[in-house]
């Protein structure tokens, strides 16, 4: 039996008595005390574990930043840690992905977690993520997916004003074809099912949820 406060946030470093469902999907597992989901856990994680994340000194694009995320990053004197968005104000720059305007190979690591699929044009996105990329950084993807290979696209009305579309808006919803439209940039994609290196008894104490990084890295 579950024991109260048995259950640890790794975001805001407390002890919880559980992880509040929000909706059907696991990803809604909110944090009652940082409102951080279940996704932006596990990805905390890997930056934690496989990147160093609080010791490296590496220039961080994060797009369409996940506040509990941000907050997280932001106190990380290690980084030079820049935070953007087309819609959302309190970002450090304002920008459109398929345009970033942003100088060559000027990041290390971008962090780009469901942001794609609200995009029309995500190869010119693409395109733009791979050009500020620097040659030996690492961009971290993720996408909603369909779990099946071929990605499905919806027809969203055209010529509308950007205001008028909501956060829940979707443009597609991406297969495993994605890896394609990213190697035809010039990425190497390495699928990475990181929940599969928790055991069961940490996945439901960490209130982690099983989503799929696309980990990118110039050939
Ligand atoms: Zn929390």
């Amino acid at each position: 039996m579950a024991q109260a406060h048995d259950h640890y946030c790794v975001i805001c470093d407390n002890r919880v008595p559980g992880f509040e469902h929000g909706g059907k999907s696991n990803d809604r597992k909110f944090c009652p005390n940082c409102r951080s989901k279940g996704r932006y856990r596990l990805i905390w994680l890997y930056l934690l574990r496989e990147l160093s994340i609080d010791i490296k000194q590496i220039r961080v694009l994060h797009l369409a930043p996940e506040h509990s995320l941000m907050k997280k990053l932001k106190s990380l004197d290690n980084l030079v840690y820049i935070t953007a968005d087309l819609m959302v104000t309190d970002v450090d720059v304002r920008m459109d992905l398929t345009r970033a305007g942003l100088v060559d190979r000027a990041f290390d690591l971008i962090l780009c977690n469901h942001v794609l699929e609200h995009i029309e044009d995500d190869a010119a996105a693409i395109k733009e993520l791979y050009r500020v990329l620097s040659m030996a950084g690492e961009l971290l993807l993720t996408v909603p997916t369909n779990k099946g290979l071929v990605t499905e696209e919806y027809h969203l009305a055209q010529d509308r004003p950007l205001s008028s579309f909501t956060p829940e808006e979707h443009y597609r919803e991406y297969g495993f074809d994605l890896v394609d439209k990213l190697r035809d940039v010039g990425f190497a994609v390495e699928v990475v099912w990181y929940m599969k290196r928790f055991s069961l008894q940490e996945v439901r104490r960490l209130g982690l949820k099983n989503e799929v990084f696309f980990v990118c890295r110039k050939r």
